[in-house]
């Protein structure tokens, strides 16, 4: 068989056997029921066969049937050539493996924090992703987004992973993000939408104090938001990369404006 990679689909295969057995080892995946997001070669999917109950891999590359026919003959094993941002998850407990294609690593990201059925998620993705999105205040990193994950779930690095380890090999290093995400989110409805806002909003240019950016971006006298800052305890110096998510979850809870 042979299947030329494809740079546009992000196609980077693994060929580590040791490595991609304790990936699926370390999710924690026995008995229940798992979703692939790009199978590619069927190197990762393989084990995943062998330790969950029940196997659903999205594939965008039809190209890449002969190599995983023989996972799909399985019982246990449902392959969809469907692009995975496009389609609408099961309803159910689902736990995610997978190596995911770079170029789109964000907006899936969103999809498995935002969609309730994803409990768990093992995702390799570029190591520099994965440093911003573990990152904490007052670190170069430190992000909005980094904030995001954190209010969803537990997230920690599972393993820093090799660019040697890839066919064909990446210009860049790659990393295994774990989430495990909590049952009940921390906010209802309209501060959890208000909480989104003001945190993009904060990160919106770093180098400008929180107050600027939340004057700029949403339109408040820059009066206004120094005596709101001040009245929950920050000073108008303060920059979003010195603020941790409590603080910012409180701001949104006594947000006084409109979105
Ligand atoms: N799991 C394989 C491995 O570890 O060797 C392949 C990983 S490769 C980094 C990413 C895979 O995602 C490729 O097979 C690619 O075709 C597939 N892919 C890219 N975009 C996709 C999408 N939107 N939906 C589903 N699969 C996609």
């Amino acid at each position: 068989m042979n299947h030329y990679p494809k740079k546009k689909f992000g196609q980077n295969f693994l060929r580590d056997k040791n490595l991609l057995e304790k990936i699926v080892i370390k999710s924690h995946i026995e008995g229940k029921n798992v979703i692939e997001i790009g199978p590619g070669q069927g190197a990762l999917t393989q084990f995943l066969a062998q330790y969950a109950k029940h196997l659903t891999a999205y594939e965008i590359d039809e190209q890449l049937k002969p190599f995983l026919l023989q996972y799909d003959a399985k019982d246990n094993v449902d392959i969809k050539y469907e692009d995975f941002i496009k389609v609408d998850l099961p309803e159910g407990d689902f736990h995610v493996v997978a190596n995911l294609p770079y170029y789109i690593t964000t907006p899936i990201l969103f999809k498995l924090l935002e969609t309730n059925s994803i409990k768990t998620a093992s995702l390799m993705i570029q190591k520099e992703v994965c440093d911003r999105l573990l990152a904490t205040p007052n670190q170069k990193a430190y992000n909005a987004i980094s904030i995001i994950v954190q209010y969803y779930a537990k997230a920690y690095r599972m393993m820093n992973v090799n660019r040697k380890l890839f066919f064909p090999v990446p210009r860049v290093d790659s990393a295994v993000l774990r989430i495990e995400k909590y049952d009940k989110r921390i906010l209802n409805g309209e501060s959890e939408k208000t909480f989104f806002v003001i945190v993009k909003a904060a990160f919106k240019q770093k180098r400008k104090t929180l107050a600027n950016n939340l004057h700029q971006v949403m339109g408040i006298e820059k009066d206004e938001v120094i005596k709101f800052l001040e009245a929950q305890g920050l000073t108008d110096k303060i920059r979003a990369e010195q603020i941790d998510m409590n603080t910012f979850i409180k701001l949104a809870e006594v947000w006084p404006y409109d979105n």
